[in-house]
């Protein structure tokens, strides 16, 4: 046997990899430290295993011999690299690919002092306060508010989150209003902070919950937990909690949040709650910024790293918790290889260390949920909303069909036109939601409703330009019909509609109106996204419209209608998780109406009035729709209920690519007859991107170990026949 071994765990070197003889008497693993004659005067230096094999890579007389193991000491590098060799084996990607994911980029900075805006006298930044919002200087207004909310902000998170930098500051601190400090001249910059006051009082739901898992934590139990709690009803506290029992034990904390719902008042609440303790990853910092905060992890400088995916990797030497908050969210999931989901990884993470894992929604992916129904975590309910006064919106459904029947051919329903007009009126706000998420281009009728589906994947067919529709899991296709094939219809077409548009024709309907938009092109710019939702909170304008990026984790109390302007978008998109997709979308879009004392109301406009996915989202029932999900699910053993690998092939060579993708259908269709059932060989949604060419093909089982088995064998194959090659394969489990 051979050890791969890397003798630089830093991420420009980790594609030298240099390979020993494992003595027949030595134990070595992936993440083993070994002491290695390196070099031609042999120097003895230390280095890592990363991977074993048979395979010599070149004149094996040539290969030296590993002269000692270490005791495998569970190293933070150590577990990080059986972290990536299990995301190897589980979601097939080379061990390099899977190693520069978990280890932090070596870059080399000049360490940065950490600034803070400090505020000195109340009074005084009152009255800055009055006199910056007669002016209209936003940016200072932005931060008056936000350091009178809690008396001190670092720099950072004030030019991230709030675009205010210190051009902004230095007048203010010239007046004396606030000072400017570094970390080196204030070392604890949070203590001045009664942080008791500002702790909430848990109400007996939420106590239950938190002492039941630090209970667990104490037992040394380590089953996952899942709160399943309405939008609103305290988790965000609860995982304070429970964070804060793991602190007081010497352990370290990763909290996963999607970059889209990171927003500055969030990151604050956890700012106040453990002061300095906490730093936070997104991707605006750069990658010297990035690994000088992986840095401050791995000397234990900070305990809680806040942050979406990989955050996941932070080398805290003592975790002892990962909370996953919105854990139905699609960008769990990397679009790189390996593809990996952060739940799982986590969990794997939090094994190697002897740690929990917390995860959290108020729409739990289907897949999470059935894990915890099998008892694989452990499930808690928040049902109520932890603020007395706010209520879950009045939701009712407009059936689009009967709109057109009645003549009205406008984007905006009767009702909806006339409760913009009540609410304008009465000077509350109202969002305009189109739900893009997805939208791959289906087809539908406006007059039954009806969409084309694939008869052998019950998924719906997606236009392409050439005219047909086709199935993107099986490659069925059809000639584009010209009228519906259930009613005859001629209004069959896509949905052509996008925010401009949307802009556009609500501008028409209701001129005196003042508009906001945010999608891709006003949200470009450096902090676009935070600083159209503030513009919007402050009531600077009446409708925001935009994607589904307006419906995540922001709360304006002044919205009291939410618009949907045509939910179907995301039902139809061509892949088996679309309900589920549309179910959480409307389900969030609902819970952003009468978020404050008034009461709200959510206007579903749609051509499916009695699709599941929709219904159960009026009613704002997780079970329901979980139930009848899994109906699906199980009849077309889809994941949950059944494991799904996806085949990716490119190659410039078109030729090649087809026989090396039906080779594969057709080695696995031999070796797993009945057992895994081969869908495809088609192209891939994008068939084609830059001149390369892309295949797919789709292995479903019953059990998982035969879809890692079949993905082995397509793997060494691979390796086999095209070393060098530029066809290149890709894995992705969807789980
Ligand atoms: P979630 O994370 O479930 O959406 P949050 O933790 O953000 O919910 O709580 C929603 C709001 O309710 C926040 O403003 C929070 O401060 C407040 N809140 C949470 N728990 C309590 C409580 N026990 N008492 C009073 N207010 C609470
Ligand atoms: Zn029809
Ligand atoms: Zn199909």
């Amino acid at each position: 046997m051979y050890a791969n071994v890397i003798v630089d765990i830093t991420h420009e070197q980790l594609d030298r990899v240099f390979q020993y003889l494992i003595p027949s008497s030595m134990h070595v693993e992936a993440g083993s430290q070994v002491l290695v004659p390196f070099g031609r005067g042999n120097r003895k230096i230390r280095g890592y295993v990363i991977e074993c094999t048979k395979q010599a890579e070149w004149d094996p007389t040539k290969i030296k011999e590993i002269l000692e193991v270490y005791p495998l000491q569970r190293t933070v590098e150590t577990q990080l690299i059986q972290l990536a060799a299990w995301m190897k084996r589980c979601y097939g990607s080379t061990m390099i690919q899977a190693l520069k994911t978990v280890l932090p980029m070596q870059k080399t900075v000049k360490p940065i002092e950490k600034k803070y805006y400090v505020l000195n006298r109340k009074e005084d930044a009152l009255a800055a306060l009055e006199e910056a919002k007669r002016k209209r200087w936003k940016a200072r207004v932005r931060l008056l508010e936000a350091l009178l909310e809690s008396e001190l902000l670092p720099a950072d998170l004030a030019l991230q989150r709030l675009n205010v930098t210190s051009v902004v500051a230095k007048p203010l601190e010239a007046k004396g209003i606030l000072s400017i400090v570094t970390e080196t001249t204030y070392r604890n910059p949070l203590h001045s902070i009664s942080l008791e006051q500002k702790k909430i009082q848990l109400n007996e739901d939420q106590s239950k919950i938190v002492s039941s898992i630090c209970n667990a934590f104490d037992r040394g139990e380590r089953t996952p937990s899942y709160i399943h709690g309405i939008t609103g009803s305290g988790k965000t506290e609860v995982y304070m909690e429970i964070i804060a029992h793991v602190l007081n034990q010497n352990r370290q904390v990763i909290v996963l949040i999607p970059e889209i719902a990171l927003t500055y008042q969030t990151v604050m609440r956890f700012y106040r709650r453990f002061g300095n303790q906490i730093s936070i990853l997104n991707s605006r910092l750069s990658p010297g910024e990035r690994f000088d905060q992986m840095e401050r992890a791995r000397k234990g400088e900070i305990n809680v790293m806040i942050g979406p995916r990989s955050a996941l990797f932070t080398p805290f030497a003592r975790l002892g918790l990962i909370v996953i908050d919105e854990e139905h969210e699609a960008a769990y999931k990397s679009e790189y290889s390996p593809k990996y989901h952060a739940r799982e990884t986590a969990i794997e993470r939090a094994r190697l260390c002897d740690g929990m894992v917390i995860m959290g929604s108020a729409t739990p992916s289907v897949e999470a949920y059935y894990k915890a129904q099998m008892g694989s975590y452990r499930l808690y309910r928040l049902k109520k909303r932890a603020i007395d006064k706010s209520h879950l919106a009045d939701v009712s459904i407009v059936d689009l069909r009967e709109e057109l029947k009645q003549g009205n051919r406008s984007i905006f329903s009767r009702q909806l036109k006339e409760m913009i007009k009540e609410r304008l009126e009465k000077k509350e706000q109202i969002l305009l939601f189109l739900n893009r998420r997805g939208y791959s281009g289906f087809v539908s009728c406006r007059s039954c409703g009806k969409s084309i589906g694939c008869p052998h994947c019950d998924v719906s067919l997606t236009a392409h330009r050439n005219g047909t529709l086709v199935c993107h899991y099986c490659g069925y296709s059809i000639p584009m019909p010209q009228k519906c094939p259930f009613c005859g219809s001629p209004y069959i077409a896509g949905f052509g509609l996008g925010t401009q548009k949307v802009e556009a024709l609500a501008a028409q309907e209701f001129p005196n109106a003042k508009l906001l938009r945010m999608d891709l092109d006003t949200t470009s710019k450096k902090n676009g996204h935070q600083e159209i939702l503030e513009q919007f909170a402050s009531g600077e304008a009446d409708i925001l419209i935009g994607t589904q990026m307006i419906v995540k984790g922001h709360d304006f109390p002044n919205v009291t209608l939410v618009g949907i302007l045509a939910a179907d978008l995301s039902l139809y998109s061509g892949d088996y998780r679309s309900a589920e997709r549309t179910f959480q979308l409307l389900t969030q879009a609902a819970g952003r109406a009468g978020r404050g004392k008034k009461p709200g109301n959510v206007i579903i406009q749609t051509y499916s009035p009695t699709h599941y996915s929709i219904l159960t989202a009026k009613e704002q029932d997780y079970e329901q729709f979980y139930e009848q999900e899994m109906t699906y699910r199980t009849m077309l053993q889809y994941p949950p209920k059944g494991y799904m690998m996806e085949l990716l092939i490119t190659s410039d060579n078109e030729i090649e690519a087809e026989n090396t993708i039906h080779g594969y259908a057709a080695l696995i269709q031999n070796e797993y007859n009945g057992t895994i059932k081969v869908i495809g060989p088609t192209n891939a949604l994008v068939g084609k991107i830059k001149d390369t060419y892309r295949k797919v093909l789709y292995l479903k089982s019953l059990k998982e170990a035969l879809l890692i088995e079949a993905k082995d064998r397509i793997e060494q194959h691979y390796h086999r026949s095209f070393p060098n090659g530029k066809l290149r394969i890709q894995f992705d489990f969807y789980q």
